[in-house]
This record gives C-alpha cells, sequence and structure tokens, in this order.
C-alpha cells in the first residue's frame, strides 16, 4: 500500500508531492515500480489525493481516496487489502528497492511473533532537547531554542518505510485507539502502543523522504546514477 495523498506544502510545489515530477515519472511511479518488481507483493493500492485517482486509475494499480491525515489515508487502503501482510510505504520515499521490500518481509516471517517489521536508520547526529525560552527576541521568533539535556542517540532509530504488518494486528492496533491515531505518524507506533512486537531492518541511507528541494535534487541524482528509466 502506498500513502500518496500528503499535500507536499514544505516542498512548495505547487500540488501533492507524490505527483511532482521526478526523473521523468510522477515520484509515487518510482514505489510502484519497486513494488512491482518485489516477488511478495502480490497486488497494489495507492491512497491517492483528490483529483489525481484518474492519474493512476485503469492500471494494475488499486486506487482508492486519500483522507485528510495520513492514517486515514492508510485507513482507507486498508479497505482494499486482503493478504495476510501488508506493506505500507510512502510516495515520499521514491528511492525504495524491491530488495528492501523483500528484506523487511523476511525479517517480519522469520519471527512468528513480531506483529511487524520496519525500514530504520540509526540515528547519526548528536540529538538534543530543548524547549522555547520563556522570553521573545527576534531569535526565538526564528526558531532559536534552549538545550534542556542531550539524549544518548545510541539506542535511537529513525523510523522509515516500508513498515509490514500481520494485516490482522495492524487493524486491531489502528482501531484500538482512534484518537492517538489521528495524529499517528507511522503505523509501528500504533502496533507498538497495542503491545505488538515491532522490529527494525536497518536500511540504507539512500532510502531518503522527499521534503525539501533538496532532497528532490538528490533524488534525481540517485535515480540518474541507478541509471533508472522513466520511459
Ligand atoms: O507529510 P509526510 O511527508 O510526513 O507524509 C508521509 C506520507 O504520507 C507521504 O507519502 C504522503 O503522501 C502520505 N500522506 C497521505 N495522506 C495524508 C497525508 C500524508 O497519504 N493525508
Amino acid at each position: 500500500m502506498i500513502a500518496a495523498a500528503g499535500s507536499g506544502q514544505r516542498l512548495g510545489a505547487g500540488g501533492p508531492k507524490a505527483f511532482v515530477p521526478l526523473a521523468g515519472r510522477a515520484m509515487v511511479e518510482w514505489s510502484i515500480v519497486a513494488c512491482r518488481a518485489a516477488p511478495s507483493v502480490r497486488s497494489i493500492v495507492v491512497a491517492c489525493p483528490p483529483g489525481h485517482v484518474h492519474d493512476l486509475a485503469g492500471g494494475d494499480v488499486g486506487v482508492v481516496d486519500g483522507g485528510a491525515t495520513r492514517a486515514e489515508s492508510v485507513s482507507n487502503a486498508l479497505e482494499a487489502v486482503g493478504t495476510e501482510l501488508v506493506a505500507i510505504h510512502d510516495a515520499a520515499r521514491p528511492l525504495v528497492t524491491p530488495e528492501l521490500i523483500e528484506d523487511i518481509v523476511a525479517t517480519l516471517v522469520t519471527d512468528s511473533e513480531a506483529a511487524g517489521a520496519i525500514a530504520a536508520t540509526p540515528v547519526a547526529d548528536t540529538i538534543k532537547q530543548a524547549m522555547r525560552p520563556p522570553f521573545t527576541t527576534p531569535e526565538v521568533a526564528k526558531g532559536a531554542r534552549v538545550i534542556e539535556s542531550t539524549v544518548d542517540r545510541g539506542a535511537l532509530w529513525a523510523a522509515q518505510t516500508p513498515q509490514v504488518f500481520r494485516v490482522e494486528a495492524l487493524r486491531e492496533a489502528l482501531a484500538a485507539n482512534p484518537e492517538r491515531l489521528a495524529a499517528a505518524t507511522d503505523e509501528a507506533m500504533m502496533v507498538e502502543a497495542a503491545g505488538g512486537r515491532v522490529l527494525i531492518h536497518p536500511s540504507p541511507a539512500e532510502n531518503l523522504k522527499v521534503t525539501t528541494q533538496l532532497d528532490l535534487k538528490l533524488a534525481e541524482l540517485v535515480l540518474a546514477e541507478r541509471g533508472a528509466s522513466g520511459a
């Protein structure tokens, strides 16, 4: 399942991020290409933003309307899923490979106690917890903050997608806490909160998330290096 219904405001491309041109294709199509080439993927469903459903309809890809939040988009698409496992992927990560999808599926299926397995990468930066000071200066208005502490990064991972789950465990977890669901930034956090065991598969650094124009340029470069064809 590909979540592609975000507005993409931070990218500033004047339209939904998933449909921004990237190396000759709409960004979401790179994820579709990777999913098609992954042997364990049986069918693909994409949650699309309003006005873009017809851009993908008609082929081998199922299309559903996205929702106002990411969780709503995922819930809509989940209704179309009839398999035992589901891989959820963000269209904003167009550099996903079939190998990464297969590795995460393999990580999950080798642990029968696990409810899910996700791509994640160890945090490379030193992480600070910071707060807004109780006064306002021009610097504070621009985002300056006061450090409260340094977090031990040894155990910290940045969660990515794909995230693969046993569908039953995912459905139960999403239904368990509707209030938390509305603000969820990934599905693993819902499964974790429901007591499910979620595994990490270390992902390559190039599985980046396109958020800014710089990310878009980096993604173009990686695709060019791979010799990926947008034709
Ligand atoms: O906004 P952000 O980049 O965190 O979104 C992550 C993914 O979730 C993107 O691929 C985006 O298209 C998707 N999304 C969605 N429906 C929304 C909001 C985001 O499918 N309402």
